[in-house]
């Protein structure tokens, strides 16, 4: 196995994510960012990976996907200091900070990516972004990092941009805002059904997008044997089918097995051979850190994402799910008015 030298992959981070708190026992707690950080250490070493701060995120690039209306409100809610937006989604003094942070993070990291000062990177955010819409901040999410990202390799000139989510949330605001644009591919693997409720087969996307969102929607218990099935069958032909510029992908951990938020059956070493096989694309590929609320699992998952950016391979677990699993990944590829034509090889 060649090892690639981890100066051409960019680490996104910064000291602001770890300000953003609630005032009560709340999941989504710093902790989780050290857990990652202590993962990507362990995978490229103490002083590995091209080390960025995370720049400020410029209103034009927020407006691309954010209405300016909703910003507006952003705004005024995070000026006074600490509150909550609704039942799970707080902000604190800091957060201003870090949601602009974390958004200018992922422009930095597509414009490293695209002008060739790095292959790939991971980006150690907080909050989490993907279920942020248009003009909605919801589950944790204010602004959606991963969609600001993509916003911006289009508008710099990327013809397409996919984006891979493997939260077991479905990436509800991701999608939304790219639902009726063919130049981003969305797929999501995540637990149906569970929250924020979306994300049905069924939902392939509209208008000029339909066919461009591809929601693998799997029953709680599935375990890696699923995702390695929907990756084999579904997620990576249709991503070479795609041949996307860029590939995000929007990097929760809680389909691990050991996280209380969700009742999918990941191993860690699952992880590993998800990224790998994204990287093995050959595409520049960034890992936007989502949701993941077991430390441990959060960790051990984030190394073996970063063993996986260093070169190291291993495989898919053997495709072996069980019936209900294979036809809810049945019901996917039945759903996708792309996928199913007579030159569908993979
Ligand atoms: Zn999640």
């Amino acid at each position: 196995m060649i090892k690639l030298k981890s100066d051409r992959i960019l680490v996104v981070d910064d000291p602001c994510f770890d300000r953003h708190v609630d005032v009560r026992p709340h999941p989504e707690r710093p902790e989780r960012l050290d857990a990652a950080r202590d993962g990507l250490r362990v995978a490229l070493g103490p002083r590995g990976g091209q080390r960025l701060d995370a720049p400020w995120a410029a209103e034009e690039d927020l407006v691309r996907v954010h209405s300016a209306a909703y910003l507006q409100r952003l705004e005024e809610a995070l000026a006074s200091g600490a509150g909550r937006v609704d039942a799970d989604t707080y902000f604190s003094a800091a957060t201003r900070e870090a949601v602009r942070r974390a958004a200018g993070g992922g422009v930095a990291a597509v414009d490293a990516l695209t002008r060739g000062k790095a292959d790939s990177a991971f980006l150690l955010l907080r909050p989490p972004g993907h279920h942020a819409t248009a003009d909605q901040a919801m589950g944790f999410c204010l602004l959606n990092h991963v969609a600001v990202a993509a916003a911006s390799a289009l508008a710099g000139g990327a013809a397409r941009v996919a984006i891979v989510d493997w939260d077991v949330h479905h990436g509800n605001g991701t999608q939304a805002i790219f639902d009726r644009d063919p130049r981003v591919l969305f797929v999501s693997l995540h637990q149906w059904p569970l929250y924020p409720g979306t994300g049905r087969w069924d939902d392939v996307g509209r208008g000029d997008g339909r066919g461009f969102s591809v929601n693998v929607a799997l029953p709680p218990g599935s375990d890696g044997a699923a995702h390695a099935h929907a990756f084999r069958t579904i997620v990576l032909p249709r991503l070479r089918r795609f041949a996307p510029d860029l590939i995000l992908v929007s990097a929760g951990f809680d389909a691990h097995q050991r996280d209380p938020l969700a009742q999918l059956e990941l191993d860690t070493d699952t992880y590993g051979a998800m990224a790998g096989s994204l990287l093995d694309l050959g595409v520049p590929t960034a890992f936007f850190l989502e949701g993941g609320y077991d430390l441990v699992a959060l960790e051990e998952s984030v190394a073996a994402v970063g063993r996986a950016l260093l070169g190291e391979r291993i495989a898919l677990p053997e495709d072996r799910p069980r019936d209900i699993e294979r036809d809810a990944v049945a019901r996917t590829a039945a759903a996708d008015p792309i996928v199913g034509g007579p030159d569908d090889g993979g």
